[in-house]
């Protein structure tokens, strides 16, 4: 077993020992739960409940963060360090609803593994699927939660085989339930042959882990009723026999996940998974990028922007970028340059995100999380370097789903909502385009709760009503093309043409069908759902 940080020798120590993931699960699972207890064993917070106390206190700040609240959905994501063991870890916080797909997909380009937690009543949700499926994408490791296992759950071996057949992967059981419901005891941890026991008195106390001397240690019936030890040697002989052996190639490839049974709120379970993730978990990997790849033991520091959030604290109109550091040792006061405008940029108060608190960071290595304060120059798929002009690549926009007008209350203030729309098109809430012909602006969000959260959001921090349209068109899509090609496809198509925030040339239609005749009658013209944020 790899029980240090030190399965990466070529590393450099500090780059080696970094775990950033990402948990993934559909609501209700345990996601912050599981988080609270994450940052509770990592030292970031005294007491568990911290971090929903002051989400909560922020949350009621204004109406749009009341709305989030009532929905019961996470807008805003953020970014939490804490050192276990060995390893520090840095959870990328994802926002939870179906809603904000595109953030989520965004995000989960910022991590190199991911938590999936699923409930034991439940098993794999719809949710759940979604976002395992955007995992799948680039080969994310995963690693699984099986969550409240205290209350009546599902037969282990049907929650497995669903994960396996759900989700075509690998399932390796790293521990095994013993009990049910009200008759839970712990878990039998395969990998270290020890006894875990559920403490439920207490529960944020650290269950009680006894070694055991495989299963016909007598210690076992000393902690054990009878009838449970049966049926825990009867199912483990039947998984040895069914389920694949552990094995950390696998792992790191994305094939397979190894399952950790237990319960968030009773704390039982998530040191073995927090010791899971450092042990059988990636260290940073090297960052995909044009026109190299950037590796994450390079000593030149490197990072992207992968989320910018506007008005994290009311109180100051600043925006965040959040930046996933590629490579090097990045140092506080640092000069780096801002590749897409060549400019270079003092990173003179950048913030790392402990427990739930910003603090300034004074130093940062691959794998590392830390915001950056600006007026809006950074966005999101900007990469930062020592001077090398390196852009990192894979970070995609997608076409919206669903389009509508959105148009001031007063006509007076049109110009006050261009700039309120270009501010949540860099943030990447929307896609906002300017029609070539008419007035006003087409907005576009992936899911329909988005319009009511941006009508809150532009009334609240720039005072302006708006009110969103049906719009004549359903679709956009991106146009690429060599320019003369390009050109005589906009002449032609005047009224479906409107560009981006970034000035790039947009076909928004109502027909799959024109989307179809386009790429008939226009084979030079390339007509896109995705586009590189870059
Ligand atoms: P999220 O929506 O995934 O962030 O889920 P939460 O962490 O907010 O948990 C949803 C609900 O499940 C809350 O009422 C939690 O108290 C409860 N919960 C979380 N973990 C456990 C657990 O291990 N056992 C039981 N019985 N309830 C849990």
């Amino acid at each position: 077993m790899l029980d240090t940080a030190q399965n990466r020798p070529d590393l450099p120590p500090e780059v080696a020992r970094r775990r950033t993931f990402a948990i993934i699960s559909h609501p209700d699972a345990g996601k912050t739960t599981l988080t609270e207890k994450f940052l509770l064993f990592g030292g970031a917070i005294q007491m568990a409940g911290q971090v929903r106390a002051k989400g909560e206190a922020r949350r009621t700040r204004s109406d749009f963060m009341q709305m989030e609240k009532d929905r019961g959905i996470s807008v805003s994501a953020s970014a939490m360090s804490f050192d276990f063991g060995p390893y520090r870890y840095n959870l990328v916080d994802t926002p939870g609803h179906s809603d904000f797909s595109e953030d989520t997909y965004r995000t989960l380009t910022a991590v190199d593994a991911a938590v999936m937690v699923i409930d034991g009543a439940k098993g794999v949700e719809s949710q759940t699927q979604k976002l395992f499926e955007v995992c799948r994408l680039r080969d994310l490791p995963i690693l699984t939660f099986c969550n409240k296992m205290d209350r009546e759950s599902r037969d282990t071996f049907e929650i497995i085989d669903e994960i396996q057949e759900m989700l075509a992967i690998d399932v390796t059981p790293a521990s095994w339930p013993i009990g049910q419901g009200r008759d839970f005891v712990g878990c039998y941890d395969i990998l270290r042959d020890r006894l875990e026991l559920m403490d439920r008195a207490d529960r944020n106390r650290v269950a009680e882990s006894i070694k055991i001397d495989g299963l016909d240690d007598p210690k076992l019936a000393e902690h054990v009723p009878a009838n449970l030890i049966d049926q825990l040697r009867e199912e483990l002989e039947m998984a040895r026999e069914l389920l694949p052996a552990l094995d950390p190639q696998a792992v790191l490839e994305g094939h397979m996940t190894p399952i950790w049974f237990g319960s968030a709120i009773n704390s039982f379970g998530v040191k073995e998974l927090m010791d899971g993730i450092g042990n059988y978990g990636p260290e940073p990997q090297p960052q995909s990028a044009t026109p190299r790849q950037i590796a994450p033991d390079e000593t030149k520091v490197s990072g992207f922007v992968f989320k910018v959030q506007a008005n994290m604290d009311p109180k100051h109109r600043d925006r965040v970028a959040f930046v996933r550091m590629a490579s090097g040792h990045f140092k506080r006061g640092m000069k780096l340059t801002h590749v897409r405008s060549k400019k270079p940029m003092a990173i003179s108060n950048p913030v790392l995100f402990l427990a739930s608190d910003r603090e300034l960071a004074d130093e940062a290595w691959a794998g590392d999380i830390i915001g950056i304060p600006n007026h809006g120059q950074l966005r999101i798929g900007d990469t930062l370097t020592e001077g090398e002009a390196l852009r990192v690549t894979g970070i995609p926009s997608f076409a919206p789903e669903l389009l509508q007008t959105c148009r001031a209350g007063d006509p007076m203030k049109a110009k006050h909502l261009e700039k309120a729309l270009m501010q949540f098109a860099e943030e990447g809430a929307a896609k906002v385009f300017k029609p070539a012909f008419g007035s006003g602006f087409i907005v576009g969000v992936v899911g329909a709760l988005q319009f009511e959260v941006l009508a809150s959001r532009i009334e609240l921090e720039y005072g302006l009503p708006v009110r969103f349209e049906a719009s004549q068109f359903t679709s956009a899509r991106w146009v690429a093309g060599d320019k003369q090609a390009v050109d005589k496809f906009t002449a032609a198509n005047k009224q479906h043409i409107a560009h981006d925030n970034d000035g790039d040339v947009v076909y928004l239609t109502r027909l799959q069908w024109d989307i179809d005749r386009i790429e008939r009658d226009y084979p030079d013209v390339k007509l896109s759902a995705t586009k590189e944020m870059m």
